[in-house]
């Protein structure tokens, strides 16, 4: 998924020049909790590769089906992955600027690279090498979770944030609109498969909305059962592929981040 805000959208500049880096690098740029972040996108720079079509998806709709996938989709190889985050972070290290964290996201879902396992561990790779002590995140809409090989990379690195934007099917499917057949249930069950996990929330309202007394109660309900280690709650900060979302004013937000902690104690830090 796109790494935070609406959610998983490169957001390039400085290090991610298309003649060194293939669009593999992107940033460093701020993500809410996780602050400053190298993005490493391993989808390439083609069409938007997603799993779900979420309504607020700054990336714009998602055209491409699954089964067209592995033809269409210019995955980015692991030999120009390697070429590019030793480059990248090996800049970082010598010229600066100090980042908090790397983050692997990008041009839609990153786990549907058919080399994600392989691909986690160079960065893992580079980062000790070149930036030691960094945390790596890896962002997922959490579809692909239930794949062993997916699940044990996603145990590898220091941070997994899984997006559940809804707490009941009827509203999974509204928002977030699998491609496949996956269902919140089957998200659930590969999340709870992780060794911990950080929960991405994004609420708005408008022509789609997730934020009525019922959906924020079975939404808290959920995240009561998965217990995160935290959950970080956005609001929408970009265009969506929807028209007609709306923007939360902060209050709103805020009341939202309360409720869940009164009821669960779980820690929630808002970026409105
Ligand atoms: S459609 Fe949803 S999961 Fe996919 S990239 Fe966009 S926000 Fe992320």
């Amino acid at each position: 998924m796109s790494a935070a805000r609406n959610l998983q959208a490169p957001q390039g500049n400085f290090l991610d020049h298309p003649s060194t880096h293939g669009g593999i690098i992107y940033g460093p740029f701020e993500n809410g909790p996780m602050k400053l972040n190298l993005g490493v996108n391993i989808l390439g720079t083609g069409p938007k590769a997603c799993s779900f079509n979420c309504a607020y998806c700054d990336l714009g709709e998602t055209s491409m089906r699954l089964n067209k996938l592995k033809s269409e989709v210019p995955f980015s190889s692991i030999e120009s992955v390697t070429m590019a985050i030793n480059q990248a972070f090996q800049k970082i290290h010598s010229q600066g600027p100090s980042v908090d964290g790397i983050c692997i996201s990008g041009n839609g879902e990153p786990t549907l690279h058919p080399e994600f396992p392989e691909i986690t561990k160079l960065v893992l790779s580079a980062r000790d090498i070149w930036m030691p002590g960094k945390p790596v995140s890896v962002f997922t809409n959490g579809a692909a979770l239930d794949t062993r090989r997916v699940a044990d990379a996603m145990n590898l690195v220091e941070h997994r944030i899984v997006k559940i934007d809804a707490g009941n099917e009827k509203l999974f499917k509204h928002v977030n609109s699998p491609l496949s057949r996956t269902n919140l249930a089957k998200v659930l069950a590969g999340t709870r498969k992780l060794k911990d996990v950080i929960v991405q929330s994004l609420f708005f309202q408008g022509e789609v909305s997730n934020i009525g007394t019922s959906d924020i109660d079975d939404w808290i309900e959920v995240i009561a059962v998965l217990k995160p280690k935290a959950v970080h709650i956005y609001g929408l900060s970009r265009p969506s592929a929807v028209a007609g979302l709306a923007r939360l004013d902060e209050d709103t937000i805020y009341s939202i981040a309360s409720r869940l902690e009164r009821k669960t104690q779980i820690k929630a830090i808002v970026t409105p």
